[in-house]
C-alpha cells in the first residue's frame, strides 16, 4: 500500500493542506493500491503564484537554455523506463504493449519540442513590423488518466519551448505515475516554479485553474462535457484556451482495400489502449458487398486477440480504468442491442476467468445505422460498430455525420483514390493505409473535438503572443 501525500510547488514536494484522501484501486483485481491525499485551492493558488513568479525570469530564458532544460529531462525519463512502463500496468492497467507505446511518445515529445527550437523564428517581419512571439504567460495543464504522463510530457515540453511556467493537474486517478515523472522532472534541475503539479479532484483544482485570473492559458486533454466547462470559466478571463476532447473517429475501408490487412489495422485502431483512446477507429465503415468477408476477418482477427493481464507482453486488450468506466462501457453495449444492433463478437459481461478485474468482452456491432447512439457517442472502451455503406459518396457522408472531428482513418490499395477521401474528411488528422504519429504535424480537433491545436509550428504557437512594433521612419 502506497500513500502519496506531496504535491509539487515552487521546486519542492510539500505536503498540500487539502486533507481529502482519494483510494488508488487496481483495475486488473480491484484491490487497494494506496491513496493519495488531494490538493485544495489554497494549494492551487500557491502552485500559480510560484509560476507567475518563476515566469519574470523564465520568459527571458534563451532558446538554447530551454533546450538544455528539455534534454534534462529527457535524459531523467530515459534513466527509468521500466518504472514508467510498470507504474502505467499497476495503477492504469495499461497493458505492457501500449505502456511501452505510451514511453517512447513520451521521449518523442521532447524531441520535437528540441527540433521547433532548433528551427522556429521568434522575431519575424510581417509588412514592414517586426512581430516577437512572446511567451503567453503561467499555463495550466489539466489532463485525464488515460495517458497521463504521455500528456504531461507533451504539453509541458511545449511549454517549455515556448518559454511558459506551467501548473499542472493530472488526474486523481494517475498519482503513482504522476509521482514518478514529478521525481524525474525535479531531476532536471528547472528553474524553481517553472512546473508544479497539483493532485486533486476536477471541480476543485481543475476549477481553480480555470477561474484563477493569473493564468493566462488552459491546455485541457479530456472529455467534451468538461472542455465545455473549463471553456465558459476561462472567457471570463480570456484565457487562451486549447482544448483535446472526444472523438468518434470514422474509419472507411474502400472496395479495392485488400481487407486482409485492413481489418486487422482496423481492429487494432478501434481497441487501442483497449478502447480507452480518443483516436480509437471506432466506426468502421464498409462496402455493403464486402460485409461477408469482413465479418469473417473481424472474428479470425479477434479470435486471436489476448484479452486479459495488462502485464502479459501478448495482452492486446486490458481492464478499463475503473468500475465507473466498466459500467459505462457495459451500458453502451446493452444500449446498442436495444437500439436492434447486432452482436457479432463480444457482448455484456466479463470474458471468463477475469471476473476480479475491470474487463470488458471486445465487442463487434453489426447492421448499426449511424443515427444509434453506440455510433453517435464516444463510448470509451473497446466496442466497434460497423456501418455498411453503397458509393464512395456515401462513405464520406456517413464519416462526416458526427459532432466530432478528431482523427479518422481511410485504406485503400490506390493512394490517390485514399489521398482523394481523406481530403474530404472533417477532422484534424486523417491517417491513411496504416498509423502513426507524427510529433511535428498539428494535432487536435474540427468541431466539438476540440479547438486549437498541439505540436509543431502550430503547436508551439498555441503558447505564444505576437506583438507587433510598428517603428514610424
Ligand atoms: P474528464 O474530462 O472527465 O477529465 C479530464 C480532466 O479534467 C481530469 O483531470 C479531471 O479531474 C478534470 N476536470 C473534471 N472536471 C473539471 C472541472 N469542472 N474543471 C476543471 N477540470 C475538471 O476526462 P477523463 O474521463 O479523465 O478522460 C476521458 C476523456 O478524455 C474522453 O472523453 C477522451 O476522449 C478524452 N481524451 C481526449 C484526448 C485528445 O487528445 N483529444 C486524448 C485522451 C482523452
Amino acid at each position: 500500500m502506497k500513500t502519496i501525500d506531496k504535491i509539487y510547488i515552487n521546486g519542492e514536494f510539500i505536503t498540500p493542506q487539502g486533507t481529502e484522501y482519494f483510494d488508488l484501486i487496481s483495475p486488473t483485481t480491484n484491490k487497494n493500491l494506496g491513496k493519495v491525499l488531494l490538493g485544495n485551492t489554497e494549494d492551487t493558488k500557491k502552485a500559480i503564484e510560484a509560476a507567475q513568479n518563476a515566469f519574470k525570469t523564465f520568459s527571458k530564458t534563451t532558446t538554447s537554455e530551454r533546450i538544455q532544460y528539455l534534454k534534462n529531462i529527457k535524459s531523467s525519463i530515459e534513466k527509468r523506463k521500466d518504472d514508467f512502463i510498470n507504474v502505467m500496468i499497476e495503477e492504469y492497467g495499461g497493458t505492457f504493449q501500449f505502456a511501452s507505446v505510451s514511453y517512447e511518445y513520451m521521449l518523442k515529445g521532447f524531441d520535437s519540442a528540441i527540433n521547433l527550437l532548433n528551427s522556429y523564428n521568434f522575431i519575424k517581419t510581417m509588412g514592414e513590423s517586426e512581430v516577437q512571439m512572446a511567451p503567453i504567460g503561467v499555463v495550466g495543464i489539466i489532463i485525464p488518466w488515460n495517458s497521463s504522463n504521455g500528456f504531461i510530457c507533451s504539453k509541458l515540453s511545449t511549454a517549455i519551448a515556448a518559454g511558459c511556467t506551467t501548473v499542472i493537474k493530472p488526474s486523481e486517478m494517475s498519482a503513482q505515475q504522476t509521482q514518478l515523472i514529478t521525481e524525474c522532472i525535479h531531476e532536471a534541475n528547472l528553474p524553481k516554479g517553472v512546473f508544479n503539479i497539483v493532485n486533486g479532484l476536477g471541480e476543485v483544482v481543475g476549477a481553480e485553474i480555470s477561474r484563477n485570473p493569473n493564468i493566462a492559458k488552459i491546455s485541457f486533454t479530456g472529455s467534451t462535457n468538461v472542455g465545455k466547462i473549463i471553456a465558459k470559466e476561462a472567457v471570463n478571463t480570456m484565457k487562451r484556451v486549447t482544448l483535446e476532447l472526444g472523438g468518434k473517429s470514422p474509419n472507411i475501408i474502400l472496395d479495392d482495400a485488400d481487407f486482409s490487412k485492413a481489418i486487422p489495422l482496423a481492429i487494432g485502431a478501434a481497441f487501442m489502449n483497449s478502447g480507452q483512446a480518443c483516436i480509437a477507429g471506432t466506426r468502421l465503415l464498409i462496402p455493403e458487398n464486402k460485409l461477408e468477408e469482413t465479418k469473417l476477418l473481424i472474428k479470425e482477427t479477434i479470435s486471436h486477440l489476448i484479452v486479459g493481464d495488462p502485464k502479459n507482453p501478448n495482452t492486446a486488450v486490458g481492464p478499463m480504468v475503473s468500475t465507473k468506466q466498466f459500467n459505462r462501457v457495459q451500458d453502451y453495449i446493452q444500449t446498442g442491442i436495444n437500439e436492434g444492433a447486432e452482436i457479432l463478437t463480444g457482448g455484456l459481461g466479463k470474458p471468463q476467468g477475469l471476473e476480479n478485474g475491470n474487463f470488458v468482452k471486445p465487442t463487434v456491432f453489426i447492421k448499426v445505422n449511424n443515427q444509434m447512439r453506440i455510433a453517435r457517442e464516444e463510448i470509451f472502451g473497446p466496442v466497434l460498430s460497423v456501418i455498411t455503406y453503397k458509393t464512395e459518396e456515401e462513405a464520406i457522408e456517413i464519416a462526416n455525420d458526427t459532432t466530432y472531428g478528431l482523427q479518422a482513418y481511410v485504406s485503400s490499395s490506390d493512394s490517390k483514390r485514399a489521398h482523394n477521401v481523406a481530403s474530404q474528411i472533417n477532422a484534424g488528422r486523417v491517417q491513411i493505409n496504416g498509423i502513426s504519429h507524427d510529433p511535428m504535424a498539428p494535432f487536435g480537433g474540427f468541431k466539438q473535438s476540440g479547438i486549437g491545436r498541439e505540436f509543431g509550428i502550430l503547436g508551439l504557437e498555441a503558447y505564444l503572443e505576437p506583438r507587433a512594433l510598428i517603428q514610424q521612419k
